[in-house]
């Protein structure tokens, strides 16, 4: 995390051992600090060209025994101590689900992991704007360059286990969850190929937290106990569709824009009604997030003009959102529509 503080021109005193205080010096660095950096437990002071009274000192905790009575002697001088946590030993690779878009739906483990890092290799579901105040980490996008295509799922592997070859702490940020179509399984599979270590913080998935957005629960007592999230990446296979049809829970689809017309048709021929209700929540927790509802035999010319990112929801939840939220997100379309699924 960045600090919120201007601090130009001010001597920081940085303690602790090289590696665990990088990330502290960089942060204080950032903020306009003359930083000054003391890496073994020995008061040295002025002689050793380190201030005798800096404005702050930031005690890093490298988990060495003997800084007590270096930073009580500065304590003794007036001058103010701040405890800072350790970086991370260097060396590995996190991937870090990121939520749907907003920096609120980050869990605790990824803004430590965040702080934590060196390099951050983000794509544009997660919350990526906000990065500069959430990490002092090299930002790269793998997403989208401009004028560029994307980085290659191959490359992205290849760069995140150099980066943490070469010492490191790479966070790889994903939008959503990152076992849920995020490819988080196949970028595990690499660094532990490559010998790198790994881990996962599991993130906030699109495929419950966009439907909720919209007022929407994926499951409801009495209404649906189950929900199945599928990919529209690629148009489902008649079988699917029927299995999908005969479950009579909850559908939640990621990635279905683009197959939209060939889900309903499907899910049609395979003797779902015409009427079962379905909402395409677009742009989740983001500005411009909007939600339109209708029924399998209207959304195709209903969701039209929508786009990616959108999820898709189909099943009887849908009339829940209507019930629970006419007053809520009030506005004529929504009435319209709350009305007419509430009283068919
Ligand atoms: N791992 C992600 C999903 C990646 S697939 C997760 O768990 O959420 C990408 C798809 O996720 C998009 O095409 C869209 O269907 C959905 N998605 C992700 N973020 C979204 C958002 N803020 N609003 C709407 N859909 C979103």
């Amino acid at each position: 995390m960045q600090l919120s503080i201007d601090l130009t021109g001010q001597h920081v005193l940085v303690t602790g051992a090289a590696t665990a205080a990088r990330q502290a010096i960089k942060r204080y660095e950032s903020a306009g600090a003359v930083v000054f950096h003391l890496p073994v437990p020995a008061y040295l002071g002025p002689g050793a060209g380190l201030p005798a009274r800096p404005f702050l000192v930031a005690a890093v905790d490298d988990g060495q025994p003997g800084w007590e009575p270096v930073l009580s002697r500065y304590r003794a001088a007036g001058v103010p101590v701040a405890s800072e946590p350790a970086a991370g030993a260097a060396g590995h690779v996190t991937l870090v689900g990121g939520g749907p878009g907003s920096t609120d739906l980050l869990t605790l483990a990824a803004l430590k992991a965040l702080r934590d890092a060196d390099v951050v290799f983000y794509d544009r579901l997660a919350p990526y704007q906000e990065l500069p105040v959430l990490t002092t980490a090299r930002l790269v996008d793998v997403g989208k360059k401009p004028g560029h295509h994307k980085v290659s799922q191959t490359d992205i592997q290849q760069l995140m286990v150099d980066a943490a070859l070469a010492g490191n702490n790479v966070v790889r940020f994903k939008g959503g969850d990152p076992y849920v179509f995020g490819r988080g399984g196949e970028e595990v599979a690499a660094c532990v190929a490559a010998g790198v270590k790994v881990q996962v913080i599991s993130g906030v998935t699109s495929a419950i937290s966009v439907p909720a957005a919209a007022g929407i629960p994926v499951t409801h007592r009495e209404v649906s106990h189950m929900f199945t999230v599928v990919s529209g990446h690629a148009p489902l296979t008649a079988d699917e569709h029927r299995h999908l049809t005969g479950l009579g829970g909850t559908i939640v689809v990621l990635m279905g824009i683009g197959t939209l017309h060939q889900l309903a048709a499907g899910l049609r021929q395979a003797g779902m009604r015409a009427d079962m209700p379905m909402a395409v929540v677009e742009r989740g927790y983001r500005p411009g997030q909007r939600t339109t509802f209708a029924n399998l035999g209207t959304i195709t010319s209903a969701a039209a003009g929508c786009s990616n990112p959108a999820v898709l929801v189909i099943g009887e939840v849908v009339r829940v959102a209507a019930a629970n939220n006419g007053h809520a997100q009030a506005t004529a379309e929504f009435d319209l529509l709350a009305a007419s699924l509430l009283g068919s």
